[in-house]
Parts: structure tokens; C-alpha cells; sequence
């Protein structure tokens, strides 16, 4: 079978279903570049309401026969996948370099954190079990059971389009279910690697596929009675939107959606290691990431004496092509993304934010007609600014004083969003208060990044996320499945 290195990458990419490639029959694509480069990389068909018909009813068609298989057979193919996947590391990650524009280093690591999905769902032999108790009532034993669905779907975002995929597809197969991925339209080569990697790992036709397309394709997925579940990350107009016509239509859902996380640094923090956490969390993935803490909250007593540490920090920060080891920051996904980034700092300096540090200057060798921005502090960042309220998506970081760890908690708290936060202090009980007040789903304590391994589920509160149960480890094997209990009574002959 051809390998994306083997085709030309500006060609179409296909459709993976019943086990073959195959172009979508719907109207329209879009041509992806590399962000770093303005290279054309890919045509993206978009898959009708028909070819997702198509594609519910072989996934539906495989599940009887899937589904009904010993679950150390399901799991097999996961750990072929697994090999396949760790063989392939390094390609993969050039390849989500070329196609999203962030570095090598976070390519791997994302990659990483897919793998480990993967990993984890091999156990599902274990993490699936239900209970049972003899003798419940006079002569009567009981038990509980996990049993699959049918066919589930993914929508996935482009900011991480190796890993996020994982966080489902492993756990929708190995409990028994069919799968199909719609992954972003702005960078698919690594889900379309993926799926060729997929496709040697022996899964059988029809159980996992792949089809590309745009809202229109969403929205076919979300009214099709074929499909079970949906789960949708992405941005938080689109997450509500998904989860209200899912839910309508009768199906399972949960939507993850976008984020605004803040950082609270106290007096007793250890300040040069929470300079160099914060800008990294705001800035790695070219602050690309629904876990970027981008509005900084410093005790006053400490204001100016962090604010010199996170400048100088920040100056350090190379920006150029992800693919160059020495880089830092990468390209930012499109043209018009990087347009809304410049707009939002337009903006704050409108509103009265000082701006302390200018990434929007900046150039980098070789690579004309990419997209970058450095990172960019702006310093007196009140609460009512567009800056504080709404995701930037961007390397931009806000800074303001407060006068207290409860005044921090409860600006915090005032945001629509409860993705991520992350505090810096040398106090344990600095440390309970913030754990226990944060109306927030994923909570770092002197950790710049919040970012659940795949063993935890991925939080998320707010109008970052809509449903009940989250992305990875064992909140998935309930999403996957539905409980039966057996009561049974057997006399003696
Ligand atoms: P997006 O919402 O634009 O797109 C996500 C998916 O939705 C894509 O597959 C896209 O094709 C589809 N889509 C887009 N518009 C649609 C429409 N009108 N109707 C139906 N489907 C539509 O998001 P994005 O720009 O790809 O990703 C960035 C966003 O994702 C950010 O807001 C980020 O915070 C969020 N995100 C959240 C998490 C989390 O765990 N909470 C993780 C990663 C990214």
C-alpha cells in the first residue's frame, strides 16, 4: 500500500472505510500548507451526508461479529498498534511538524501521550469487569455486566491531531464497539499515517475508519441513527452546538471544549521556576493548546520581580520552523489564525493592557512565507478585557497583580471556562485552598502544564466541556458501555 511518503503529498487524501482507501463521493475540500513554510501539503475531500451513510452501516455490519469476539482478541490488534506506532515515532512526528507547525520535541511528546491511550486500553480485560454477588437474595445470585454499544464517532481539533484521536479510538474498539474518526480538515496527514498504521495493525474491515470532511460531515454524523455516541473536542461554540444536536437526536455524547486558564504565583513561590513553567505553558505549541495558562495572577508583593523573570524568559524563546532542533516556538496553523491572535493584542493594548514584550515583529530565515509570532507580554491586564475573558490560541501572555491568593481564586473562578490552572507556592495550605475553591477540571500545584496522563480522565468544567464523562482511561470504558444486571436463580433439579 502507498505510504504518505511514497504518494505526493499535495494529493487528496482518502477515506478509510471497509478496509479500503477510498475519495469521498461530497462536494468541496481545502488545501492545507505547512504553517511554516506555505508549502502546499494536502487536498481534504469533504465526505458527504452519503459516504457518512455509507460508512455507519459497514461499521454497524462489523460490530455483530467484533463485538462477539473474546476480548483477548480484541485486544491484539491494540497491541500490534501500539509496535507499529513507537516503530513509526519518529516519522509521525516530522510529518505533524510539516502539517501543524509545532516542534519535533512537542510532536514526540505528543505522540508519546497517544501511545500511552493505547497502552492503558490493552488492559481493558481488567478495567471492563463488573461485579457479582452470590446469594444477593435467598438462592438468588446477581451480577453486572459491561457490554458494548454499537458504533461510536469522533470529531477531533487540529491542535493535537496525533494524540487526540487516541484518547478514543483504543478504548471504543477494545470494549467491543465500531469507530470512525472525523478528524480536523486543517492538518490530516497524521490521522491519515495513523489509520495506515491502523490498517497493518489487523484490525478486522470495517471496526475502525477514517473519513475526512468539514461541518457538513459533522453534522451528518451527529443526525445519523447509526451512530451510538459522539465525542467532539474542539472549540466551545462547536463542543455546545455538538452536544445539543447529539443529545437531541438521542445519542451519548461528551464535548470538550475551549479553555481560559490562569496561573496564580503567591510570595513564597519559588519565582524563576514559575517564570519558566508560565511561559512555557503559554507559549509551547505556539500557545496552541486548550491547557495554555495565559493570564497570570502574581501576589503584589512580587509583581515587578516576577514580571522581569517571565520578560527575560521570554526573551530566550527561539521562533522558527519546529523541524529546526534550536526552535522553540513553531508556526501558528493558518494566516487567519494568526490574524485573530494580532487582533486580540490590538485589542487588549486598545483596552489599556502595557505592552511589555512585542512578538508580533518577528522573523525567521528561510521561511518567508510562514506564519509566527513570538511571545508577547502584556503587563496590567484587568479583568473586564477582551484578554482575560476570551481564548487567544496564541503565545500572549497577561499579567496582573493581586492582592491576595483569594482575590486570584475568585477572579478565576469568574471565568466562564474551567479547563486548567496551575498555582506556584512554597505554602500547603496556600496549595488546599486553591485545590479545594478552583472551580476548575485539571488543577497544577508548582506544574506549568496541567496535563492528565492517560490512566486519569481529562478534566474539564464549564463551558470547557459538556456532558459527564471525560477523554481517556476509565471514564471511557463507561462512555463505551452500557450496564446489565443478570439475577438468577437456579433450583435443584
Ligand atoms: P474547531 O471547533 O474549529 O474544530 C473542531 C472540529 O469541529 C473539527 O473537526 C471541525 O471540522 C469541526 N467543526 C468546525 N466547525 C464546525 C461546525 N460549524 N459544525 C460542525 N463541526 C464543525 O476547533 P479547532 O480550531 O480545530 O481546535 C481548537 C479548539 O479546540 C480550541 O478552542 C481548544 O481550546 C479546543 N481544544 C479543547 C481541548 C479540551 O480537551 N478541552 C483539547 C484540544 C483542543
Amino acid at each position: 500500500m502507498e505510504t504518505l511518503e511514497s504518494v505526493d503529498q499535495s494529493e487528496a487524501v482518502r477515506n478509510y472505510v471497509d478496509g479500503e482507501w477510498v475519495s469521498p463521493e461530497g462536494e468541496g475540500d481545502i488545501v492545507t500548507t505547512n504553517p511554516a513554510t506555505g508549502e502546499t501539503l494536502a487536498t481534504v475531500p469533504f465526505s458527504s451526508s452519503d459516504d457518512v451513510d455509507s460508512a455507519v452501516r459497514v461499521a454497524n455490519d462489523a460490530f455483530e461479529e467484533w463485538s462477539a469476539l473474546p476480548v483477548e482478541e480484541r485486544i491484539q490488534p491494540l497491541f500490534e498498534l501500539k509496535s507499529l506506532l513507537e516503530d513509526h515515532q519518529d516519522e509521525l512526528a516530522e510529518i505533524l511538524v510539516r502539517d501543524h507547525g509545532k516542534t519535533l520535541a512537542e510532536a514526540r511528546g505528543e505522540l508519546r501521550r497517544g501511545i500511552e491511550n493505547v497502552e492503558v486500553a490493552c488492559g481493558i480485560p481488567s478495567m471492563m469487569q463488573g461485579g457479582a454477588l452470590l446469594n444477593a437474595a435467598p438462592e438468588i445470585d446477581e451480577s453486572a455486566v459491561r457490554k458494548p454499544l454499537g458504533t461510536f464517532a469522533a470529531i477531533t481539533p487540529f491542535n493535537f491531531p496525533g494524540m487526540i484521536p487516541l484518547w478514543f479510538l483504543p478504548y471504543a474498539v477494545a470494549t467491543g464497539n465500531s469507530f470512525l474518526l472525523k478528524p480536523s480538515e486543517q492538518d490530516p496527514l497524521v490521522p491519515q499515517r495513523l489509520f495506515e498504521l491502523v490498517d497493518e495493525a489487523g484490525f478486522p474491515d470495517g471496526v475502525v475508519q477514517l473519513l475526512h470532511g468539514g461541518p457538513d460531515t459533522v453534522n451528518a454524523l451527529l443526525d445519523h441513527d447509526g451512530v451510538e455516541g459522539i465525542s467532539f473536542v474542539g472549540s466551545t461554540p462547536i463542543a455546545k452546538h455538538v452536544y445539543e444536536r447529539a443529545a437531541e437526536n438521542g445519542k451519548r455524547v461528551q464535548a470538550q471544549g475551549g479553555a481560559k486558564n490562569h496561573v496564580v504565583v503567591t510570595e513564597s513561590a519559588d519565582l524563576e521556576f514559575a517564570a519558566e513553567q508560565t511561559v512555557s505553558s503559554a507559549c509551547a505549541c505556539a500557545g496552541e493548546r486548550c491547557l495554555a495558562n495565559d493570564v497570570v495572577l502574581i501576589d503584589e508583593s512580587v509583581y515587578d520581580e516576577f514580571t522581569e523573570l517571565i520578560l527575560a524568559e521570554a526573551d530566550r524563546q527561539t521562533v522558527g520552523n519546529g523541524l529546526d532542533p534550536d526552535t522553540d516556538i513553531g508556526a501558528i496553523i493558518s494566516d487567519e489564525h494568526e490574524q485573530r491572535i494580532r487582533d486580540h493584542v490590538e485589542t487588549a493594548l486598545e483596552e489599556g493592557a502595557t505592552l511589555l514584550s512585542d512578538g508580533r515583529e518577528v522573523t525567521v530565515d528561510d521561511c518567508q512565507g510562514g506564519n509566527f509570532l513570538g511571545p508577547t507580554v502584556l503587563g496590567d491586564v484587568s479583568a473586564d478585557m477582551e484578554v482575560s475573558r476570551e481564548e487567544i490560541f496564541g503565545p500572549v501572555i497577561a499579567l496582573d497583580s493581586v492582592a491576595s491568593i483569594d482575590d486570584a481564586i475568585e477572579r478565576m473562578n469568574a471565568s466562564r471556562f474551567g479547563n486548567a490552572a496551575s498555582l506556584f507556592t512554597a505554602s500547603g495550605a496556600d496549595a488546599r485552598r486553591f485545590r479545594h475553591d478552583a472551580e476548575i477540571g485539571n488543577i497544577g500545584v508548582n506544574v506549568g502544564t496541567s496535563a492528565p496522563m492517560a490512566f486519569f480522565h481529562f478534566g474539564g468544567w464549564k463551558e470547557s466541556f459538556f456532558g459527564d464523562l471525560h477523554a481517556q482511561g476509565e471514564d471511557m470504558i463507561h462512555f463505551y458501555t452500557d450496564k446489565a444486571i443478570y439475577i438468577e436463580r437456579w433450583p435443584d433439579a
